[in-house]
């Protein structure tokens, strides 16, 4: 579905992603891991169009989309939850999530009603305004917001950044749900590496903007030198 080959990106002349290349399958989940930064965020702004490619390519199921603008790769099924969330704070939640949708040609009402299933607190709060949420119930909202575009590829910046560890586990609960029930295909990009790798069916490295590992999820959290690294082992 996505194939990133050789891609590198830079802030002016410093070059901070150095030829990337990665694969993501249909249905599948995959994990990017890696320290502060490491270049994830820059990657996927990269990915999603709003940040430039220096080099390399960037293919959605064949199509060379990497000169294409961010919003032609949202017409292409590319959904990005940025960093830190981003709701718009002054609309409702519900109103917040019909945003999510206003391109989508399928069942919107539907597509709330299973919003508001995976994440309940949604549904309390439909009148509220997303500002006055928690920030995990801001992550959710952020989350299901992208999903109400349908997107083939969801994206997914940091999701658990500066969230309790049990809501960090409710929010890759639902992931896992969904991905379950419909076979959504993700990347993701952490600093949490046990959470993101026990959620991803196989994950990738990154250190300074460089690919250093890769493998199956489960390889990944049993290898020494990742255990040392980012599992505190
Ligand atoms: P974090 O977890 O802190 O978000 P990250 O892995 O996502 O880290 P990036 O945010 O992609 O890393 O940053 C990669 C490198 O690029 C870092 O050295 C960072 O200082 C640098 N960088 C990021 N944004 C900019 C910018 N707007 N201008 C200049 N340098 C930047």
């Amino acid at each position: 579905m996505l194939a990133v080959e050789d891609l590198s990106a830079a802030y002016g002349r410093i070059e901070v992603l150095h030829g990337v290349s990665l694969k993501v399958d249909p249905g599948e989940i995959v994990a990017i891991v890696g320290a502060n930064g490491a270049g994830k965020t820059t990657l996927m702004k990269t990915i999603a169009g709003v940040h430039p490619a220096g080099g390399g390519r960037i293919r959605l199921d064949g199509e060379d989309v990497t000169r294409l603008p961010a919003h032609k790769r949202v017409g292409r099924g590319l959904s990005l939850v940025p960093e830190g969330r981003q709701v718009f704070a002054p609309l409702s939640v519900a109103d917040n999530l019909a945003l999510g949708a206003f391109r989508s040609e399928g069942d919107v009402a539907a597509d709330r009603a299973a919003m508001e299933a995976l994440f309940p607190i949604l549904a309390e709060r439909r009148a509220q305004t997303a500002g006055g949420l928690s920030g995990g119930q801001q992550q959710m909202l952020a989350i299901a917001r992208a999903m109400m575009a349908r997107p083939r590829l969801l994206l997914l910046d940091e999701p658990s950044m500066g969230l309790a560890p049990i809501v960090i586990k409710d929010i890759f609960r639902a992931l896992a749900e969904r991905h379950r029930s419909s076979g959504l295909t993700v990347l993701i990009v952490e600093q949490n590496v046990a959470a993101a790798l026990s959620l991803a069916d196989r994950g990738y490295v990154l250190e300074t903007g460089r690919l250093v590992a890769e493998g199956r999820s489960e390889d990944l959290l049993a290898d020494p030198a990742i255990q040392r690294a980012y599992l505190g082992g």
